[in-house]
């Protein structure tokens, strides 16, 4: 048998110790070689946990259930009633123990324990090495399970994505790495240390995520031109946020969100020298649509226009409002400002287009609605009180030229002479 041979030389013994590459493999090799040397009839090893820090059994011979021992205190090799412990120690630190058994009360000194002796710092130093590899290893598979991260080459490839953020769109892990990550909404601004973004999944639906950029070093501390980003899936949060400035009914900005962003938006406008367009829209004669067809049939067609006028103002930094009941509000950047009559006026006949029977809305028959306009550009002195008072005008107005109109503040264009 090669294990009584192999014993025979110690080091071919410490040889065949070195090539083994797992724990259990380390152990097994480890017991199965020193049980003959011992002369014993069955060896256990066990290991101190690094997670629980309690002895787990890791190799046993032959389904032998071994007496629970108390873990050795010392480095000494602890011989007695034919037991043998034998320890292995790093340093100060206990890894763990052998235990061996069956052997024989007459053998004394213990046979092989020159052998033992001269193996037992290098077994010890390699199950070290080995424990430490798998605790590593295993840490890393659990971050890579749990933790949406991926890896950038220094010309924006990806490198690496860890298993839960190509599961959390969608994709095999190597679907993705090679690629330019345009799934990712590739991050052009590289000042950011962190920004939140919509990602897309695979099937085409998308994620709200928050990205956190390291850039990484080699393992020399020199910078790699690699970036590591850290993601967390913030979907929930903003369908949280989402719902806080959203109307139910109609699914639009509600008013609280018109109050944050109405003054910013003028603002901005007027510092970037843009023309931005502000509207009230409200339905002609609603309170007759309710009183006619119902106050459910009026929640559907309030729906109806409320998507209506979104589609209408769509674009990048246009915003749509229910402002209150059947008052809606729009806020839009134009070239021109003769573009936001268009615009209002190209809503305003949506409205019409959709035909919906309205008995109590005379002159029409149909329901439409009725546009304050105001035209906000960089010579604006109003506050966004002001503003909207202005548009709040714009609409009576349009109301008392007889509905479903558009009119423009500022504009005198229906002075009556006589
Ligand atoms: P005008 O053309 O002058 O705007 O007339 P109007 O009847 O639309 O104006 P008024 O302000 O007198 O009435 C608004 C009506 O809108 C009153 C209310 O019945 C209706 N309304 C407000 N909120 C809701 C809502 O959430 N659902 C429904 N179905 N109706 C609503
Ligand atoms: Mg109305
Ligand atoms: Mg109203």
């Amino acid at each position: 048998m090669n294990t009584i041979s192999l014993v025979d030389d110690k080091n071919a013994f410490l040889n065949y110790l070195s090539q083994m590459a797992s724990v259990n493999d380390l152990s097994k090799a480890a017991i199965d070689f020193l049980i003959p040397l011992l002369n014993a009839r069955h060896g256990s090893l066990y290991i101190n946990n690094p997670f629980t820090e309690k002895n787990k059994l890791i190799y046993q011979t032959n389904a032998h259930k071994p007496r629970p021992m108390p873990a050795p205190k010392s480095f000494a090799i602890l011989y007695e009633n034919g037991q043998a412990i034998i320890p292995l120690m790093d340093d100060q630190t206990l890894l763990g123990y052998m235990v061996f058994e069956g052997l024989q009360e007459d053998q004394q000194p213990l046979p092989g324990l020159e052998i033992i002796k001269f193996t037992l710092p290098f077994l010890a130093l390699k199950m070290k090495g080995l424990l430490d590899k798998e605790t590593l290893e295993h840490k890393l598979r659990v971050i890579n399970q749990h933790q949406l991260s991926y890896e950038l080459s220094p010309d924006g490839y990806l490198v690496d994505i860890s298993c839960a953020l190509a599961n959390a769109l969608g994709y095999e892990r190597h679907e993705l790495i090679g690629k330019l990550p345009n799934f990712l909404n590739t991050h052009d601004n590289d000042d950011a240390n962190a920004m939140e973004a919509q990602i897309f999944k695979k099937d085409g639906s998308q994620i709200w995520v928050k990205t956190d950029i390291v850039p990484a070093k080699d393992i020399w501390g020199d910078d790699s031109g690699r970036k590591i980003c850290f993601q967390q899936n913030i979907s929930r949060e903003k369908q949280i946020e989402e719902m806080a400035i959203r109307d139910d009914l109609t699914k639009l900005y509600n008013r609280r969100f018109f109050n944050q962003v109405f003054a910013k938006q003028i603002d901005n406008a007027i510092r970037n020298h843009n023309y931005l367009a502000f509207m009230i829209i409200d339905i002609d004669n609603f309170k007759k649509y309710n009183d006619t067809y119902g106050h459910q049939e009026g929640d559907r067609v309030l729906a109806l226009v409320a998507k209506t006028i979104a589609s209408a103002y769509k674009r990048k930094g246009d915003y749509s409002f229910r402002l209150g009941g059947e008052e809606f509000g729009v806020i839009c950047n134009v070239t021109h400002p003769e573009d936001a009559e268009v615009l209002a006026n190209y809503c305003r006949n949506a409205i019409l287009e959709l035909a919906i029977p309205h008995t109590g809305n005379p002159d029409f028959k149909l329901v439409t609605i009725s546009t304050g306009l105001v035209i906000i550009d960089g010579a604006n002195l109003l506050d966004a009180n002001e503003i909207y008072k202005t548009a709040d005008i714009a609409l009576y107005e349009a109301k008392s030229s007889g509905r479903n109109c558009v009119k423009v503040a500022g504009q005198e264009d229906d002075i009556e002479l006589f």
